[in-house]
C-alpha cells in the first residue's frame, strides 16, 4: 500500500468497523447540511493511519533510551486514529454546516466582514515570504524588512501618523499596546495618571484593555444625537485622566461632529487622544485620525485591509503614533538607513516587545498587497461605497424599522427593534434567527448597549445592490410574518439550519462537548 511515503489513499480496515464505532448508522456518512456529524473520536479505528512514512532503515529505539523518564507517559495520548480520507471527510462535512464570508452576505456591524479577494491568499503563501525564518539576520531578510517598512509608510499616509508598530496581533492587542505607551508617556513627563475616559457606546475591548494596562475607566455619556456628550466629557476631565479612547465614526455609525473640540479639550487637560481605528473602513482617503486631532491610533488590518477574520485566525493591530511619541513604540522595528539598507531598531523609551518576532507578518503582507492593489483612489472608493451601501440600507429599512439616531450614517447603521419587543415580545435575537432561516448571517444584535434591542448592520463595500436588495426583502418579509402571526414564527426560528434553537443559557453553562 502506501509504502513510499505518500499519503494513504486506501482504507486499511474494513468499512463495517467504522460504522460500528460511528454509532451503527446504516448510511455511514451523513448528508451535507442537516444530520449529525460524530466527533472525530467516534470515527477512530485502532491502528488506522492518515499518513505513512517510507522505511528509512533507521532502527526503532525504545522511548526510554531517547527521553528523560519525566517526559514519558504511562498511557499513549487518546488521539483519534483515522485515515486521511476520513479526516478530510469529517472536516469537509463540518464546513458544509457553517456559514462563511465566501458563502454570502455577512453584515455583522462593528466587524467589517468584507469579502477578501483570493489574490491575497496567493500573496500570503508566496514561498519567498513564508520560507523565511523570523530570526534570520537582517542581511538575509532585507526584502521582508522593506515590505514592513513600506506598509508602515502606507499606514502613516492613510492615518496621518508619523510611525507605526506592526507587532500587535489584533485590535485589542493594539489597544493594550497604545495604552501602555500612554502610561510610558505620562511617566516620562514625570507624572502618573490613572483614568481612561470611554464613551458609553464604546466597543467592549476598550474598557477591557484599559483595565489590563492598569488603568481605571470613567464612562462618558452619549447625547441625543448619538455622539459624545461634551458636558459629560468636560465634567470627567481632570489631572487624573491619562487618555480618552474614541472610535470615529462611533459604534452607532455616526461621525462625531465635535471630534476636534473633543481632542482639544482632552489635550488641554494634559491627556492623550487615542483613536480606535476599527472603523477606518468609513474614512479612508476622506479624512485622517491625525486631522481629527488624535495622538495614537490602532488599526485592524483584518477588518479593513483584506484578511478574513472572525474564526480566531490571525489578524494584526498596528499602532501608529504622532510625531513625538515614536520613542515609546515597541521594538525592534525596521528602519531605513541613509545607505538604503534596513536594520532593526529599538526606540529609546520603548515599552518593549508586544509579540514574538515581528507580529503576524503574513497578515501584514496581505495588508500591503491590499493597499497597493487598491491605491489611494481605490481606498477612497472603498470607503465611499461602504458608506453609500450603509446609507442605502438604512434609508430603505427606515420605512419599516425604527432608526434611533440621525437620518444619515457612515459605514454601518443601527436599528432599534424595541417596537417588536413591546408589541409582540419578539426580541432582536429572534429576528436574527429568522434571518438565518432566510439564508443570511444576521447583523450584530444587542450592541451598542445605548440602543434598546439594537440591530447593527454593516454591509461593507464588497456587496452588490442585488445582495442588499435580497437582504432588505428578507427583513421586510420577517416584519410581515411577525405582523401576521406575532411571536410564533419568531420563537420557532431557526428551522432551516443544521442546529435548531438552542437553550443559550444551558449551552453556555453546561456545554455538551461529546457525542455520547
Ligand atoms: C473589532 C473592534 C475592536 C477589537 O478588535 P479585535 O481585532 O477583534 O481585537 C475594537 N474596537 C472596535 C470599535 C471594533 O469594532
Amino acid at each position: 500500500m502506501a509504502s513510499r511515503g505518500t499519503t494513504a489513499t486506501v482504507q486499511d480496515s474494513p468499512d463495517d468497523e467504522i460504522h460500528a464505532v460511528a454509532g451503527g448508522r446504516a448510511s455511514g456518512i451523513p448528508l451535507v447540511g442537516k444530520g449529525e456529524e460524530p466527533l472525530i473520536f467516534a470515527l477512530s479505528v485502532k491502528g488506522r493511519k492518515g499518513f505513512q512514512l517510507p522505511d528509512t532503515g533507521v532502527p526503532d529505539l525504545p522511548a526510554e533510551s531517547l527521553l528523560p523518564a519525566s517526559c514519558i507517559t504511562e498511557q499513549p495520548p487518546a488521539l483519534p486514529e483515522v485515515s486521511e480520507r476520513d479526516l478530510v471527510g469529517h472536516y469537509t462535512r463540518l464546513t458544509h454546516r457553517q456559514y462563511s464570508l465566501d458563502l454570502g452576505f455577512y453584515p455583522l456591524g462593528s466587524c467589517t466582514m468584507k469579502y477578501n479577494p483570493k489574490a491575497f491568499d496567493e500573496v500570503a503563501s508566496l514561498a519567498t515570504l513564508v520560507g523565511v525564518h523570523p530570526m534570520a539576520p537582517p542581511h538575509a531578510t532585507q526584502g521582508w524588512m522593506e515590505l514592513l517598512w513600506d506598509l508602515e509608510q502606507a499606514l502613516c499616509r492613510i492615518t496621518g501618523m508619523s510611525a507605526f508598530t506592526l507587532q500587535p496581533p489584533a485590535g485589542a492587542a493594539g489597544e493594550l499596546t497604545g495604552l501602555l505607551m500612554v502610561d510610558a508617556y505620562h511617566r516620562a513627563c514625570g507624572r502618573r495618571r490613572a483614568v481612561i475616559l470611554i464613551p458609553e457606546s464604546a466597543h467592549g475591548t476598550n474598557p477591557a484593555s484599559a483595565k489590563m494596562a492598569g488603568f481605571t475607566t470613567r464612562v462618558i455619556a452619549t447625547n441625543a444625537d448619538g455622539c459624545v456628550d461634551l458636558a459629560s466629557l468636560q465634567e470627567s476631565l481632570s489631572d487624573e485622566v491619562a487618555a480618552i479612547m474614541l472610535t470615529n465614526p462611533n459604534t452607532i455609525g455616526i461621525f462625531e461632529q465635535d471630534v476636534e473640540r473633543i481632542c482639544s479639550l482632552v489635550h488641554d487637560a494634559g491627556a492623550v487622544a487615542y483613536y480606535d481605528g476599527a472603523n477606518l473602513n468609513a474614512i479612508m482617503g476622506v479624512t485622517t485620525p491625525a486631522r481629527m486631532g488624535f495622538d495614537i491610533v490602532h488599526l485592524n488590518t483584518h477588518k479593513t485591509f483584506g484578511t478574513p477574520h472572525g474564526g480566531g485566525g490571525p489578524g494584526a493591530g498596528p499602532v501608529g503614533v504622532r510625531s513625538g511619541l515614536e520613542q515609546f513604540l515597541p521594538g525592534p522595528r525596521p528602519v531605513l538607513d541613509p545607505s538604503g539598507r534596513y536594520r532593526w531598531d529599538i526606540p529609546e523609551h520603548s515599552i518593549g516587545r508586544v509579540h514574538a518576532s515581528h507580529g503576524n507578518a503574513i497578515v501584514l503582507a496581505r495588508a500591503l498587497a491590499y493597499i497597493l492593489s487598491n491605491g489611494a483612489d481605490g481606498l477612497l472608493k472603498v470607503s465611499q461605497v461602504a458608506v453609500l451601501n450603509a446609507n442605502w440600507l438604512m434609508n430603505v429599512l427606515s420605512g419599516a424599522f425604527e432608526v434611533p439616531y440621525g437620518d444619515k450614517c457612515m459605514h454601518e447603521c443601527v436599528l432599534s427593534l424595541s417596537e417588536y419587543k413591546r408589541k409582540y415580545g419578539v426580541r432582536a435575537s429572534d429576528i436574527a434567527k429568522m434571518l438565518l432561516d432566510k439564508g443570511f448571517h444576521p447583523p450584530t444584535i444587542s450592541f451598542p448597549l445605548v440602543v434598546d434591542e439594537a440591530m447593527m448592520i454593516e454591509p461593507t463595500e464588497t456587496e452588490s445592490l442585488q445582495t442588499l436588495q435580497a437582504f432588505v426583502s428578507a427583513m421586510l418579509d420577517i416584519a410581515r410574518e411577525i405582523d401576521i402571526d406575532g411571536s410564533v414564527p419568531a420563537k420557532a426560528a431557526p428551522v432551516n439550519t443544521p442546529v435548531g434553537r438552542v437553550d443559550e443559557t444551558r449551552a453556555a453553562r453546561r456545554p455538551v462537548v461529546t457525542s455520547t
